[in-house]
């Protein structure tokens, strides 16, 4: 049930057709995972702080550089040098203190991968690294957990909506990470908080029933046209990861 606080504060968003008090409650009751929280993740886990969800977990290692603050958005100028995760912790909780913040200051490894996902009824998967992708996507779908893989480049946008061992998965559709890919790559904060915003819609979407989560699609998005695709996308056979 709902307190008299949640009705208050996520009032507005109790009048979406479709979402109402059964959805609040649903995302009162869940947990999700952020990985990682930098121009994508930091954005995302704000969206999913301000809609009330339960728990987040957090994870993100390193300590704080100039150079991420042009899209780490939940970080602070003064926190240079402090480790990520506790900055965007501390954050969120000022933000929300309704929402119960993990955090975690490692990335995802093949180490930690599997008790980190399954403490979580969903995954937020954005990390700029194909292996971290992978092994969460892995760990996803042999979970049968629900799963959001963002990416971006230059001035274009995906976003992977994923039920595990029912939909397309990332490795059907990327088996092993691509050659030469490095973490460091040419963006603008803005499209990677327009990337996290559709992959949290897709998240609540997902986790409520509200409307009809774009699974078996990868949305693409070109920033520099404003065009936005769908692209119908299949489950491979030969997928090792969920065949
Ligand atoms: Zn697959």
């Amino acid at each position: 049930m709902l307190s008299d606080i949640d009705k208050k504060m996520y009032e507005w968003q109790l009048n979406v057709p479709g979402f109402g008090e059964r959805g609040q409650e649903i995302l009162r009751n869940s947990t999700a995972l952020v990985s990682r929280v930098g121009g994508l993740g930091g954005p995302l886990a704000f969206s999913l702080a301000a809609a009330g969800i339960g728990k987040i977990i957090l994870v993100h290692g390193g300590e704080l550089r100039e150079d991420d603050l042009n899209r780490q958005i939940v970080m602070h100028h003064d926190g240079l040098g402090e480790p990520r995760h506790s900055q965007a912790a501390d954050t969120l909780r000022r933000f929300n203190p309704h929402v119960e913040i993990e955090s975690v200051g490692e990335n995802i490894t093949e180490e930690n991968v599997a008790g980190l996902v399954s403490k979580s009824d969903i995954v937020f998967s954005c990390a700029p690294l194909f292996e971290e992708r992978l092994l969460m996507n892995r760990e996803a779908v042999a979970q049968k957990k629900l799963l959001v893989d963002g990416a971006m480049f230059n001035m274009e946008g995906q976003v992977l909506a994923v039920r595990g061992g029912e939909t397309t998965c990332l490795g059907c559709l990327v088996d092993s990470p691509p050659e030469g890919w490095q973490r460091r790559f040419p963006v603008i904060g803005a499209l990677s908080a327009m990337i996290a915003q559709i992959s949290a819609l897709e998240g609540i979407k997902m986790l409520t029933g509200l409307g009809s989560a774009q699974t078996d699609t990868l949305i693409h998005v070109d920033s520099l046209s404003m065009d936005m695709r769908k692209i119908k996308v299949k489950r491979n056979p030969n997928c090792r990861y969920c065949k």
